[in-house]
């Protein structure tokens, strides 16, 4: 008997974890009696959903198990979250989704929507209706949406890994106590195998998350041998209670849609967009710089919020003409400002030449000329001379931008952008232990 499990937001700022959860069950469903078909699907929703769960993350555990159990095995479930999510906190609303056997297309186009924009609690509820699905829902239910959504990411196209270890009990909420330099030794020992470990610019951490939550460390990289490997290198100097590596979106771009003309973008849907620069960038109050693009369809702005990375620097050198893409979410217009990408990364596909108009030098005297207003030709204060017809001399400035993608800084990236280590890497292809059942002991350890 096919099991697919799918269950999401049950954390809140105040800690907890929807993956921790994930994690004891994994231990849990093992010890039932279950098999794992796949890792647990760690996927990432759409970051732009006006009502997200921190990280918006949804789990979602595939296992096979004799019918007999499967009481057994629902109870576990319901337990856990019962007993491990934060169902106090205004705005925690936990949903679980059982699906049994193959997961049919119309959820999968579901969860397609739910990663790149926006679904109701309606059309979840007729899918869980209509494929004999089951769903628990907490207080409002909410986390049945991401349950369901969960469960239609398989992951047959790009994907990566993420080793998420956890803190013991008596630690949480105190500062994590990871050794800086066997990350840059795990990091610089994989390189390419892995990605967003330890920001250069900043020399900090990026393994580590700062909140009351157990995640000690997550080590994210392309397979799930190379996050393993990442752990046993990296020192920490406190317990770890466990560790499970899981599957997921993060880092592939998934949530991003190609808009093929800018008329078509819509708020809350992440889009990838081209364009012409139609206005000169300028900077607002915090740093942040906003800049307009135009096709023959309509006019948006942009916005680099990062304040101290990459993409805001080369916002701010671009000018009118240049030829863009913008990837990034949508914000809807509010309080004056209008529809705005909250851009991720810009790739230069061109540069427009930087022209600078001078006043023409003196035929006579060669000293710079005055103008004598528009169209009134220009003067020389130097020996007098009348130049009715001399026009302005335009001369080109240097740029000082690159063609080229560019991204923010790992620290501000979301965990559906994909970084630039990961372009060339993608996957294009289910795993191929996709079928068969994968050992507990390569899932999940202590
Ligand atoms: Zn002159």
């Amino acid at each position: 008997m096919k099991l697919n499990i799918g269950f999401d937001d049950t954390d809140s700022p105040r800690g907890g974890c929807t993956t921790y959860i994930a994690a004891l069950l994994v231990e849990r469903l093992h010890e039932l009696g279950a098999s794992f078909l796949d890792y647990p699907g760690l996927i990432r929703l759409n970051p732009n959903v006006p009502w997200k769960t921190r990280g918006n993350g949804a789990l979602c555990l595939r296992i096979e198990c004799k019918e007999s159990l499967l009481d057994e095995i629902r109870e576990c479930v319901i337990q856990a979250i019962e007993e491990n999510a934060d169902l106090e906190y205004k705005g925690t609303d936990p949903g679980i989704v059982f699906l049994y056997g193959d997961v049919p297309n119309e959820i999968r186009d579901f969860s397609r929507r739910a990663i790149t924009g926006l679904v109701s609690m309606d059309e979840t509820l007729s899918l869980i209706k209509k494929y004999h699905a089951e769903a628990i829902g907490f207080k409002r239910g909410r986390g049945i949406i991401g349950g369901l959504a969960a469960i239609g990411e398989e992951l047959k196209d790009d994907y990566t890994y993420e080793l998420l270890a956890y803190r013991v009990p008596e630690n949480r909420g105190t500062k994590r106590k990871i050794d800086a330099e066997s990350v840059i030794r795990m990091d610089k020992e994989l390189g390419s195998l892995v990605f967003n470990n330890f920001d250069y610019e900043e020399g900090r951490v990026l393994i580590t998350p700062h909140g009351p939550d157990p995640v000690l460390y997550g080590i994210r990289g392309e397979t799930a041998e190379a996050v393993r490997r990442g752990h046993e290198l990296v020192i920490s100097r406190e317990p770890i209670e466990r560790w499970v590596i899981f599957r997921t979106n993060q880092g592939t771009d998934a949530h991003l849609v190609r808009a093929s003309t800018i008329s078509e973008i819509k708020p809350y849907n992440p889009v990838r967009v081209k364009g012409v620069v139609s206005e000169k960038p300028r900077t607002i109050h915090g740093g942040h710089v906003i800049f307009k693009i135009k096709d023959e369809t309509g006019e948006v702005d942009c916005a680099a919020y990062e304040p101290t990375g990459v993409l805001r620097k080369i916002a701010k050198k671009l000018i009118v003409g240049d030829v863009v893409e913008v990837y990034g979410g949508v914000r809807p217009p509010s309080s004056g400002n209008p529809l705005t990408i909250n851009a991720e990364k810009i790739r230069i596909l061109k540069l427009a030449p930087d022209l600078i108009y001078r006043n023409p030098r003196c035929p006579i005297c060669g000293k710079r000329m005055k103008s004598m207003g528009r169209g009134k030709g220009f003067e020389c204060k130097k020996c007098g001379f009348h130049g009715r017809d001399l026009k302005k001399i335009a001369s080109e400035r240097p740029r000082k931008l690159k063609l080229g993608l560019y991204i923010t800084s790992p620290r501000s990236q979301r965990h559906l952008t994909k970084p630039l280590v990961r372009y060339g890497q993608e996957k294009n292809g289910p795993p191929e232990f996709l079928g068969k059942t994968i050992p507990y002991e390569m899932i999940s350890g202590r």
